[in-house]
């Protein structure tokens, strides 16, 4: 598409909003940037080297879009917003970064590897960023991990590979991306505040395999199974022993497999759980499918150590070892790092719930925690789930109800779970929800509960 003169309205000035600005004002596009926020993020750079871009902040009006060409939605903004459904109603279009980066690279060397699903997303990005790089080719990852897919297109002209993580809510605005490879890795609830079911949620992640390219998806997961379509090349994965032209793992070690071609041990990967061990099978897949070699992949997924506030070690105090996973923020999350557990745990969990069902948490919850601490404003809610299902399934003959806390802050979280572990135990912030109800980010949550462990200490 031609943006040339153009009247483009950018919806939202974060980091994903100001490349789409600066790409479109490099493309000849009058540009208007649209905030609610007063003071938005970039709006100093924005001023200072691109004048010729217009600004308007604060509550979108009936009016805000009525002279727009096309709407550049950044992934944080509903496209049910009143006024931004109200141009699309007018047939305005409503597109996103990852749609102009789509145009942009069409007909371009350049390969696409593109990542989406409920949790493992950075995880498989990483693994597939240090793969393809150890095959040597000039790697480029970006998206919803952090590099805004334009300024990495804009950044890295000579990339051969582009390894791209997606939000559900990036590919909402995306229709033209034809990546060579793509992966739903897992679909479990999160965000149904801003979906209408789990369905709907599953249908906004299979739209990343529009096009033509390979398939990948895991064979365990009832909504992924449905994904696969007709005419294209669909390669299965899964933690159970792989039929033939399948991933998988076999046999007591759990042998990453293909087929009957055994890969490698899950043992010789650093990253633990068997989900990581599903989330390297994924990796190697969408790799194999773009021709990477067996040999470099290998070598870099066993010098892969996982990325930060996933399940990550942060110190032990008194015999109890604390762990964050600050990154855990929906239930699948929490299970997964729950069933990687072997010692008992206490579960620091709690946040902004986004309307999860929390019940699916009490199978892992009671086969391995001594207790746990809930914090955020959803604690009550999740309370509730783990009694409900408490008062249901407990023998109270035999077993000790599990008990559950709810405390007003992470300080005290961590030192009541302190006084709950005993010597050989895990304390896990685990939260199963989002953190801005108490703080910035998931960073900004894991360091206050890093804060926390070190009090301990002294
Ligand atoms: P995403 O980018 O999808 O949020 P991450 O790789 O950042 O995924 O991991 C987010 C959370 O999900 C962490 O708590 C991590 O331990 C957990 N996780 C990673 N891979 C999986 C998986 N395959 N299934 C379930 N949970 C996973």
């Amino acid at each position: 598409m031609n943006y040339q003169g153009k009247h483009c309205i950018v919806v939202g000035l974060g980091e994903s909003g100001f490349s789409a600005a600066k790409w479109l004002a490099a493309q000849g596009a009058r540009v208007t940037v649209c905030d609610t926020r007063s003071t938005p993020p970039n709006l100093e750079q924005l001023h200072s080297a691109h004048s010729q871009i217009e600004l308007r902040l604060g509550e979108f009006s009936e009016t805000t879009f009525t002279d727009a060409d096309a709407l550049i939605v950044s992934p944080g903004v509903p496209l049910a917003t009143p006024a931004i459904a109200a141009a699309i109603a007018r047939g305005v279009p409503a597109l996103g970064d990852v749609e102009l980066f789509a145009q942009a690279i069409a007909g371009s060397k350049a390969k696409v590897i593109a990542i989406t699903g409920s949790n493992g997303k950075s995880t498989v990005t990483s693994m597939v960023g240090a793969m393809c790089s150890a095959a040597g080719l000039n790697t480029v990852m970006a998206g919803n991990i952090g590099l805004p897919v334009l300024d990495a297109l804009s950044q890295h002209p000579d990339a051969e590979v582009f390894v791209l993580e997606l939000s559900s809510f990036q590919l909402e605005t995306t229709s033209s991306l034809n990546a060579h490879a793509a992966a739903v890795l897992n679909i479990s609830e999160d965000h149904l505040d801003r979906y209408k079911n789990l369905a709907h949620y599953a249908a906004t992640k299979a739209s990343i395999f529009a096009g033509t390219g390979v398939m990948v998806l895991n064979r365990e997961d009832a909504f992924c199974r449905e994904m696969s379509l007709p005419d294209r090349q669909v390669v299965w994965f899964g933690a159970d022993t792989p039929k033939t032209a399948e991933y998988g793992l076999s046999g007591e070690d759990f042998t990453l497999s293909y087929g009957d071609e055994a890969l490698m041990s899950a043992a010789n990967l650093p990253v633990a759980g068997l989900h990581n061990a599903v989330n390297a099978l994924s990796a190697i897949a969408l790799c194999r499918a773009i021709g990477v070699a067996t040999a470099p992949m290998l070598a870099a997924l066993k010098s892969f150590t996982g990325l930060a506030h996933r399940v990550e070690f942060v110190a032990t105090v008194n015999g109890v070892s604390y762990y964050d996973d600050s990154k855990g923020t929906n239930v699948g999350a929490t299970e997964a790092a729950l069933k990687g557990m072997t010692r008992p745990v206490v579960l620091i969990a709690g946040g902004d719930g986004k309307g999860q069902d929390f019940r699916p948490l009490k199978t892992a919850c009671e086969r391995i925690c001594r207790a746990v601490i809930l914090i955020g404003r959803d604690a009550s809610i999740l309370a509730e789930a783990l009694n409900e299902a408490q008062s249901q399934f407990v023998d109270f003959d035999n077993e000790q109800l599990l008990p559950i806390l709810q405390l007003p802050n992470m300080e005290m979280a961590v030192q009541f779970a302190s006084n709950f572990a005993e010597s050989g135990d895990v304390v896990l912030l685990s939260p199963a929800c989002a953190s801005v109800d108490m703080y910035r980010n998931y960073h900004h949550r894991a360091e206050v509960f890093i804060a926390a462990v070190k009090g301990l200490e002294s």
